[in-house]
């Protein structure tokens, strides 16, 4: 059954036939193309320094395909960009998911993060330069770029702490100060950095302190010490960067939107981001359920005379995963669609819901699928385990869940709990009156 049939029904009316059509060839191109295409991917990069130094021509064989086909750019929505391929926030969700399956479909049709959510940059808060310079090269795919936000200093899921330093010098910045978790940093491609820094700390409203402000790559004063490496993967060339900022000079036309918009651009930045991760860990979860059926039903490795998929607990972990999955996937595609009906802002609970919801769901039926195959699960005979790492990290990336659930929890007990104790001291005093009427004892109450 192709994609375009497996459309859960709540999502159907908002999808259109163009997208139902991409969708079908996403699918084509992700399942036939792009997965073959991950080893050859890893074994073009080969070991050591290498890594970091070669752009695999897999990928740009796969990334010109991906054009002539119309598979490019469709992450950019089209209620509020024009220079996407025209599909909305839930239209897009179906093929993320779809690319999460794959280490290199993501890139080869340019939905790659960080670029994503720098591109939505540059379209939104840009001025004409910058996107002429960075905007234009990034969506025709021939850079990379990336955010850099977080500090290796201070608690950086309180961005308020963020620290770098911005300083105004004439017509230039300087910037002091250090970064890590630079996703991007490490592929030669990658072309410009997005700096988030302090320009006024001592502003009494912290959040008017940070700015977001360019910074080509190569820029004297600019260090790269090392790549750090997640759960042993080095993510190479793409990579996550540990990188130093000495006396580092930019024109003053570098900085985005104006000096104290920093928070303004994060928030605008990361909104549909967050659930693009969420679309594709649904993708990563689909390819687990897949492993896992493969090796249950696998007649050679029976344990106790039988198949695993004749022991009923293998069976209740197919139902359980299926159930989960499809219940995470309404959860994103329901922030798609309260996206698509207004913008990121109107959508932050559900937003938040799809990004704490769904890495955790996808971890519990990736480690049930890495758990079903024993020892290999935990190696690189199956793709489970890196799919394990990267999910892993979406419950600390972009925010950890703590931080998530302590907004989605004050917002929904200040929104509700006056309507709520109204409510039920109503009915505790109707049924006290209903049971005195019929000649009962009020009950007592807490
Ligand atoms: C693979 C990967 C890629 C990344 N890519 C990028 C990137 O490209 N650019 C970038 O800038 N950053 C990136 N990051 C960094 C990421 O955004 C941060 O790690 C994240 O925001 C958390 O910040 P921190 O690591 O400083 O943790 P801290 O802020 O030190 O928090 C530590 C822990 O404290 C707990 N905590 C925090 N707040 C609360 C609370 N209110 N209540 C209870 N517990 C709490 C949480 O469990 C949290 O995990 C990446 C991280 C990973 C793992």
């Amino acid at each position: 059954m192709p994609a375009s049939a497996r459309i859960p029904p709540i999502a159907l009316p908002f999808v259109s036939e163009q997208a139902k059509r991409t969708l079908d060839l996403v699918e084509e191109f992700v399942e036939k193309e792009c997965i073959p295409a991950d080893s050859v991917f890893q074994a073009q990069l080969g070991e050591g320094e290498k890594r970091w130094t070669t752009t695999p021509d897999v990928l740009e064989g796969l990334k010109a395909k991906a054009k002539k086909l119309g598979l490019w750019n469709m992450f950019l929505p089209k209620n509020h960009f024009t220079q996407g391929a025209g599909f909305s926030n839930l239209e897009y969700g179906l093929m993320a998911e779809l690319l999460g399956k794959s280490k290199v479909a993501s890139e080869a049709t340019n939905n790659a993060a960080p670029d994503t959510g720098n591109m939505e940059v540059f379209a939104k808060y840009g001025n004409e330069a910058q996107k002429k310079q960075w905007l234009e090269p990034l969506l025709e795919g021939k850079i990379r770029s990336a955010f850099l936000m977080t500090e290796p200093d201070v608690a950086s899921s309180d961005a308020t702490n963020i620290s770098l330093e911005i300083r105004r010098d004439g017509n230039e910045y300087v910037l002091n100060g250090s970064k890590w978790w630079s996703s991007g940093a490490g592929d030669p491609r990658c072309k410009i950095y997005l700096v988030m820094g302090k320009t006024d700390p001592t502003n009494p409203d912290t959040y008017k302190q940070q700015s977001v402000i360019l910074v080509p790559a190569g820029t004297p004063g600019v260090t790269i010490h090392r790549m750090l490496t997640v759960y042993g993967y080095d993510d190479a060339p793409h990579g996550h960067g540990h990188i130093t900022f000495k006396n580092v000079r930019v024109p003053a036309s570098n900085m985005v939107l104006g000096e104290g918009r920093g928070f303004e651009i994060i928030q605008g930045r990361l909104g549909p981001g967050r659930i693009h991760h969420a679309m594709r860990a649904i993708g990563a979860a689909e390819r687990a359920l897949e492993w896992l059926i493969a090796r249950v039903n696998d007649e050679r490795k029976k344990t106790f005379g039988q198949p695993l998929v004749s022991h009923g607990v293998i069976l209740e972990w197919i139902a359980k995963s299926r159930i989960e999955v499809d219940a995470a996937r309404f959860v994103v595609l329901n922030a798609a669609i309260k996206i698509d009906q207004g913008n990121a802002k109107s959508a932050l609970k559900e937003i938040a819901q799809a990004k704490v919801l769904v890495p955790q769901t996808a971890l519990t039926i990736i480690d049930r699928a890495i758990q079903a195959y024993g020892a290999a699960g935990v190696c690189q005979d199956t793709p489970l385990a890196y799919l394990w790492a990267g999910i892993r990290t979406l419950r600390i990336a972009d925010g950890p869940d703590e931080v998530h659930l302590q907004q989605l929890g004050k917002r929904e007990n200040k929104s509700r709990k006056d309507e709520i104790i109204a409510k039920l001291n109503w009915q505790q005093g109707e049924a006290d009156r209903l049971l005195a009427a019929s000649g009962f004892k009020p009950k007592s109450h807490l």
